[in-house]
């Protein structure tokens, strides 16, 4: 979608610093972290959020999350939140759908 700063992000138009990239999935640093560790990671799809997903969505979803895990273990997280808002009074402000990865402190539950 030519309008969505995370499609801006994943495919060059709008720099960010990357933490991983392939044909699907790309992830970076959030600008704004609120963990140590905050990473976003992201469809190159556009999906505007887990609810308007369709059935043949699910598995580039689970390889979201799957791409989450690998990125932990590789920077050495053991303990981490792995959190996707879904809607505006969920906390969700950007619509593309999108996994904070965040770890590198203690989290409280549950969460405001
Ligand atoms: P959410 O509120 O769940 O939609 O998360 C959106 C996240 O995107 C927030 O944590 C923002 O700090 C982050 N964000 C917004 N603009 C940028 C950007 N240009 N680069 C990296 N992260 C961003």
């Amino acid at each position: 979608m030519t309008d969505c700063l995370f499609c801006k992000i994943a495919s060059g138009g709008i720099p960010s610093k990357q933490a991983y990239s392939d044909e699907r999935v790309y992830a970076f640093h959030d600008i704004a972290p609120k963990a140590p560790t905050h990473i976003l990671v992201v469809p190159r799809q556009h999906i505007a959020k887990l609810s308007e997903a369709q059935r043949e969505d699910e598995g580039l979803i689970g390889e979201l999350v799957g791409r989450a895990a690998a990125i932990a273990r590789e920077l050495g997280l053991d303990h981490y939140r792995l959190v996707l808002n879904n809607g505006e009074e969920a906390g969700q402000s950007v619509f593309h759908l999108h996994f904070h990865l965040m770890g590198g402190r203690t989290f409280k539950w549950p969460p405001g």
